[in-house]
């Protein structure tokens, strides 16, 4: 699966209703509260990883509750930290 249509199925996966089921079965388990900071309000679930998307309900520890905020913040350390490893692995190839 290319990227582009990895990133067409997730964002309709995350209009089907099958989806909101989970999500909700998610934000239940963490009593509807942000897991970072307590917060209960513009919640969303994060995915720690995607090994079971569409498949979240084998194993619901893959995903978390987060406001708006904690989730902004969560995309942009792992986006520092895809960032750092690839800066990482480039300097490396340079120095070889
Ligand atoms: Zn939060
Ligand atoms: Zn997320």
């Amino acid at each position: 699966m290319s990227y582009t249509n990895f990133l067409a199925f997730y964002h309709a996966y995350l209009a089907s209703p099958k989806w909101r089921d989970i999500r909700s079965l998610a934000l239940t388990r963490d009593c509807e509260t942000c897991q970072s900071c307590n917060s209960h309000e513009c919640l969303e679930v994060h995915h720690i990883h995607y090994k079971l998307l569409a498949r979240e309900e084998l194993d619901l520890s893959c995903l978390i509750t987060l406001c708006r905020y904690c989730h902004e913040e969560e995309h942009r350390q792992q986006k520092k930290l895809r960032q750092l490893a690839f800066e990482y692995i480039l300097k490396k190839k340079e120095a070889a």
